[in-house]
């Protein structure tokens, strides 16, 4: 693993690298290419689905790169119409194909998807797909406290992150507040926003910027880690790979911190998770 970058131990005992790339919208023939820069530059995480259909690309990528897989963090998702008992398997074992790799370090379910109702089944045969090893740790993405709740009922596997929309405007107090005591890491989906907000027009951000002569994205990221969030801004482009991974070598103060936590305004910019029900 490289050494800039911090890890956190996930509740069942492995590691995961804080900073990672994620690769939503990253069209599967740039994805192989993508990967390769982000590897160069130092980036061990990887944030993909099955959903965003590169897996293939990014597996090129982990082959060809030639790094170790104990040094690898991979990250993929099961989709909503493969969830229920029996569909995991096959998804799952689908993504590994693709991807190349004997296990995944980190598989999710990716939404509740509460209009299906499933994510009990789903989560009860991941279990069951954690115990063979081809997964490592399992998770959840998009769920809210009751959804975890329903979960705990019927199983005492308590899921090793939850991943969710999490940047300044949204910073999502309560449901950390609910989840971290019981030992489940936030991961941040969007964590810059998805470029669909104007960070300049965030109050403070500049001058907290200009301070530590960093970027508006580089104080962003930096903030996620500080807050103890597992993060993986996604970007094509080699040179922003490169200034979204230097942010190790800054310290945001508590007055940074308090104005960054000012920030926030409840404001979504993506589907709340009761609706993603696709
Ligand atoms: P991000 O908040 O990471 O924003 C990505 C956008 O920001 C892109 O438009 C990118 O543009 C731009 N960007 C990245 N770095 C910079 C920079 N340094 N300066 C200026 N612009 C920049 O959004 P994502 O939705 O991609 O979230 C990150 C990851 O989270 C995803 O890739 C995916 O892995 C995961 N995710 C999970 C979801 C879930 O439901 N579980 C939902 C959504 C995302 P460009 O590429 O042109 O550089």
């Amino acid at each position: 693993m490289t050494s800039t970058v911090p890890e956190l131990t996930l509740n069942s005992g492995y590691r995961i690298p804080q900073l990672g790339l994620g690769v939503f919208l990253v069209p599967q023939d740039e994805a192989q290419r993508v990967v390769t820069d982000a590897l160069e530059v130092g980036y061990r995480h990887i944030d993909n689905a099955a959903v965003y259909r590169n897996e293939e690309g990014v597996g090129r990528a982990l082959a060809e790169s030639g790094i170790a897989r104990d040094e690898l963090f991979i990250t993929t998702k099961l989709w909503n119409t493969e969830q229920g008992s029996d569909a995991p398997r096959p998804a799952l074992e689908e993504s590994l194909e693709k991807l190349g790799l004997d296990y995944v370090d980190l598989y999710l379910i990716h939404w509740p998807a509460p209009q299906r109702d499933l994510y009990v089944e789903s989560w009860q045969a991941l279990e069951q797909l954690r115990d063979e090893g081809l997964v490592r740790s399992i998770g959840v993405s998009n769920f809210e406290p009751e959804h975890l709740d329903r979960l705990a009922e019927h199983s005492s596997v308590i899921p090793a992150v939850n991943q969710v929309e999490l940047h300044p405007a949204l910073q999502q107090r309560e449901l950390r507040g609910v989840q971290e005591p019981r030992g489940i890491l936030t991961e941040a989906w969007g964590p810059l926003g998805q470029a669909k907000y104007a960070l300049e027009e965030m109050p403070g951000l500049s001058e907290i910027a200009t301070k530590h002569s960093k970027t508006l994205p580089q104080v962003i990221l930096r903030w996620h880690i500080q807050e103890g969030v597992i993060v993986f801004p996604k970007t094509t482009k080699k040179e922003r790979l490169k200034e979204n991974f230097e942010v190790f070598d800054f310290e945001l103060d508590a007055s940074d911190m308090a104005a960054m936590k000012a920030m926030d305004q409840g404001m979504r910019v993506g589907t709340h998770p009761n609706e993603g029900n696709w």
